[in-house]
Formats: structure tokens, sequence, C-alpha cells
């Protein structure tokens, strides 16, 4: 399943769409199909029952115009509060050369340092409630955070947050920015998908060892039982109408035995749920460092920054998935930021493409 189906499925769940179950076929064609509250159709524009698919063909849906009308959809009542430091310090001077060294890990092409001097960034740490249900459910938190003026990721939002938080004090002054979150809360959610999967994956693992051991259980329950209905068989051989009849029941114990297998793969099987939770905007000191990025004959003077509270140079996030970027790839022509996926070769004629510039290859093919 393409990654923005699989982004637009959770949106709309989180938001109460009832989404298809995925089958074979509609995963194989990228599609979806949902059916949408009023309200969820109307902020959308589009009817109540939505089918959407995504990739190469005819009739496919435009990807980057439904990341943007799909990017609209944090909640009304999230709470966003904005927070300010009681006195905004100041970033140290840093060596910026050594910094670039250390944190920027550009895999093809090169950088010369022009500046750096001290900058204030805007931050949104969005929260995501999740829930992993198996046998067992599991609800937590996840954290995203995004520094909004760099356009780059945050990797340990937990640490930044902790190293600021007793110097926070509400902005009085704070409007909610409510184009600037539309816009990023997309980010953030991609962001948090893969981080809560790889959270689920433990779970899973639990899971599908009990479910191996359960199914067993029952087969083992079931083997005996024909076994002895194969005996009783054996046993009638003169007499064809209690032969029959155990065979009868032999196969009824067969659907049976079925039965109670899906029962257990139902039981085991793993649900994920993301549902947004509330965002806290925050200014923060930072070190802005500019840069010439080289990529051929191609360039772009860009904007890093390096924030004292993790000592870290923070990576852009890739210009094609908003992913994380590290090692950071450009592209040929406007010198995008790009992860490793995002200027992959093409699956069907083998060239590498920037997936910022173009949604699909050149030979038509997306992906
Ligand atoms: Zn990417
Ligand atoms: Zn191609
Ligand atoms: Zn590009």
């Amino acid at each position: 399943m393409p990654e923005i189906m699989e982004w637009a499925r959770d949106l709309l769940m989180s938001r109460g769409a009832l989404v298809e179950t995925e089958t074979a076929e509609t995963a194989q064609a990228g599609a979806l199909r949902a059916m949408l509250p009023a309200e969820l159709a109307g902020a959308l524009e589009s009817s109540e029952w939505l089918s959407l698919r995504f990739g190469a063909g005819a009739g496919a849906d435009d990807e980057g115009e439904w990341l943007d009308r799909l990017g609209r959809l944090l909640p009304r009542d999230a709470r966003v509060v904005g927070a300010r430091l009681r006195r905004l310090g100041i970033a140290p001077a840093i060596d910026a050369e050594a910094v670039l060294d250390r944190g920027l890990a550009i895999q093809n092409g090169i950088y010369r340092l022009i500046e750096s001097y001290q900058e204030t960034a805007r931050y949104y740490f969005f929260t995501f409630r999740y829930t992993i249900e198996s046998d067992e459910t599991s609800l937590g938190i996840w954290t995203a955070c995004l520094n909004a003026t760099a356009g780059s990721l945050v990797h340990q939002p937990e640490r930044l947050l902790h190293a600021v938080r007793d110097d926070l004090e509400e902005d009085p002054q704070f409007a909610i920015p409510r184009e600037e979150l539309a816009r990023l809360f997309p980010i953030a959610l991609r962001g948090a998908r893969p981080q809560i999967r790889r959270l689920a994956a433990g779970i899973e693992q639990i899971s599908t060892r009990r479910l191996a051991r359960d199914a067993e259980r029952i087969d083992s329950y079931y083997r005996d039982l024909l076994s002895q209905i194969e005996k009783r068989i054996a046993r009638h051989r003169g007499d064809a109408d209690a032969a029959a009849k155990e065979r009868r029941r032999a196969a009824a114990t067969e659907l049976d035995r079925g039965a109670k297998l899906e029962d257990l793969a139902r039981k085991y099987s793993l649900k994920i749920r993301v549902e947004p939770g509330d965002v806290l905007a925050v200014q923060l000191p930072v070190r802005e460092i500019r840069v010439r990025m080289i990529r051929k004959k191609a360039e772009r003077v860009a904007r890093l920054h390096w924030n004292p509270a993790p000592g870290a140079l923070e990576s852009p996030w890739c210009e094609g998935c908003f992913g994380p970027a590290h090692p950071l790839l450009l592209c040929d022509e406007r010198v995008h930021f790009l992860c490793k996926q995002c200027l992959a070769a093409c699956g069907s004629c083998g060239k590498p493409y920037c997936r910022a510039c173009q949604a699909k290859c050149r030979c038509g093919y997306a992906g």
C-alpha cells in the first residue's frame, strides 16, 4: 500500500470515517474507499462516498492535491497552546564548520559555510494518542516535533521538551497560526506513523507467538477428535449408515476447526489507531547556519538550525516525503533535500528521479 494511502486511511479513520477493509485487490490497485461523516466530506470537498486511487495510470487521483486537502483535517478542537521561554536566552556561539562537519551528511554533493548567527525558531510539538489493539490493548502518546522556521524534524522531541519545559510560560500574545499548522500537521502525522508502527512491532511479535501457541493447541485437539472418528469409521466397515454418520461428523468437525482458527486469527490481529492530540507551539533560540548546498552545476542556499538544548544540528526533512533525510541527498535540478527513497531508481525504467520535482517518473511510472 502506498505511503500516502496508509496515511490517508489513518487520518480519515481518526476523524470518524468508515474505511473499507483493505483487500488484496484494492491494495494492488492502490485504492481506498471510505464513507465520510457529512462534516468531514465538507472539509474535504468530496462526496460522502470517497474513493481514492493514487499511483500510475489513467484516472488516478492527484497526490499533491489530496495531501493539501487532507492537511486541513487538523482537528478544529485540537488544543493549540503557545508558550515562550520566561527569558528568551541566546544560543551560544558555535564552531559552525565543526557542527556541519559532524552533523550534515550530504551523500551526493558538497556544502560551503556562509555564516552563522543568532535566530529564533518556531517549534511545534504535536502529540498523537495511539491505540494498539491485539488480544491486549496498549495506549500511548507519541510526540513529533517540527522546526517550522528551518523546515526540520527534531530527532528526539522528548529530550528537547524536557530541556526547556521548566523555563516555559504561556504566551499571552499567541495567535494560532492555522495555515502553518495545517501545513505541518500532515508532516507530523507522517513522521509519527512509522514510529508508532515500530512500537507496535513488539506487540505484534508477542501476539504472533501466542497465536501460534493457541493454534497448535486447537489443532492438536481437533486432530485427536478426527482420529477418533477415523477409528470409528473403520470399526463400522460393515454398517454403511453408521459409517456415513461418522463421515458427516468428521466434515462438521473440520468446519468447526476452521472457524475456531479464524476466530483466533481475528483475536490476535493487530489494529493501530492514531488520533491527533494537543499541539504546543514555542519559540526557541537557535544558531542559524547559512550554507550553500552544491550538487553538480546547481546550488541553493539553505538555513540550517543548531539548537543548544539538545546541542545538535537538525536535519532538514525530505522534500519528497517529509520524512527524515539523514543522510541527505540532493537532486540535480533544484537541489531538493531528499531521503534515499525519494531519489531512488524508478521501479519501471530504472532511472533515479527526484520525488519532490516530479510525482511520477518521466516514463509514466509512479514508484
Ligand atoms: Zn523522502
Ligand atoms: Zn521510469
Ligand atoms: Zn528535485
